[in-house]
């Protein structure tokens, strides 16, 4: 393409909502053949609501989410807003809360009201050597609905476990079955639960799975992707910049945090994954010389 091209394919580009940072992004997308997402605020709203919670016996429920819901208001977490929320529209009182810990890509510890409060994924559980009982089960057939199951243990039991919904955004159905007629491979990163996340990737047709991905290991995780072909990573999040950072073309969700924003080559400036499409339809105008 030449540099007017390009000057045309950006100009028209941000027309339509999509800001190419660099014109190389505007080169290379259209040589990409695997497009990977994130899944929470990418390809969901990013806004979970609690909707599960169930008790192991000789526990009660209310106490269970008044004391949980403590420990979440010092955690920045999505999930941590589902479930403070919910103690809210309850009314449940507050809990005095010390000794805080948030174990990144596992979930949150303190102690609540003079007990030892655990909350997260199963592999907290298991870190802590917390037997989940027959709770290990519901938490499993709540991520085969597509939910995330977590699970609480006060004073080392297992307490609840407890399930968060995040809605998928309105227009990603549409934006992953465009991707597939660009020829594409839709691909989905998430430190989510293996069930939920496949729960979630066969409501939408998604290709490729990778769950359970701690913080640190999306690079890694990109870089077997990358084996494929070209790589085109979209996120949102903080802890999606190293991951837009080592795509080939890196795309942050523009409603996202400002340090994604800021280690992408392309910005959507709309909150819905059309933008995905129309940046690839650009690129491919563009080094075709199609107008
Ligand atoms: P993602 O951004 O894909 O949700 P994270 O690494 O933030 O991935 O979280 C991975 C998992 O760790 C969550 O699905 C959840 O099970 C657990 N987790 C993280 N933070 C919390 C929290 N504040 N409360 C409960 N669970 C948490
Ligand atoms: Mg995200």
């Amino acid at each position: 393409a030449t540099p007017t091209s390009i000057m045309v394919g950006t100009g028209r580009a941000a027309e339509m909502g999509v800001l190419f940072r660099k014109g190389d992004a505007l080169q290379m997308l259209q040589e990409a053949k695997v497009v990977a997402l994130d899944k929470t605020g990418t390809l969901t709203q990013g806004r979970p609501e609690l909707t599960d919670l169930v008790a192991a016996g000789g526990f009660d429920e209310d106490e269970v989410l008044r004391l949980v819901a403590a420990l979440e208001a010092q955690s920045e977490h999505p999930i941590a807003e589902a479930i403070t929320r919910a103690a809210v529209q309850k009314g449940l009182k507050s809990a005095e809360v010390t000794a805080f810990s948030s174990l990144t890509g596992y979930g949150v510890e303190a102690t609540v009201d003079g007990q030892q409060v655990i909350v997260g994924a199963d592999r907290l559980m298991k870190r802590e050597g917390i037997d989940m009982g027959t709770l290990a089960q519901t938490g499993n057939a709540l991520g085969l609905k597509g939910r995330t199951p977590l699970y609480a243990a006060i004073d080392g039991k297992i307490a609840a476990a407890i399930a968060v919904s995040d809605p998928i955004k309105p227009a990603t159905p549409r934006a992953i079955s465009a991707l597939h007629g660009l020829g594409l491979n839709v691909a989905m990163i998430t430190g989510d639960n293996q069930g939920t996340a496949h729960a979630i990737a066969t409501e939408l047709g998604i290709d490729i799975v990778v769950a359970e991905v701690l913080p640190e290991g999306k690079v890694a995780a990109l870089e077997e992707l990358r084996k494929r072909g070209k790589l085109a990573f979209v996120g949102d999040g903080i802890n999606d910049a190293p991951a837009l950072a080592t795509a080939d073309v890196g795309i942050a969700i523009g409603t996202g945090t400002d340090v994604a924003i800021e280690a992408a080559d392309v910005v959507l400036m709309s909150g819905e994954l059309t933008g995905v499409v129309n940046a690839f339809d650009i690129s491919t105008r563009t080094m075709r010389n199609i107008r």
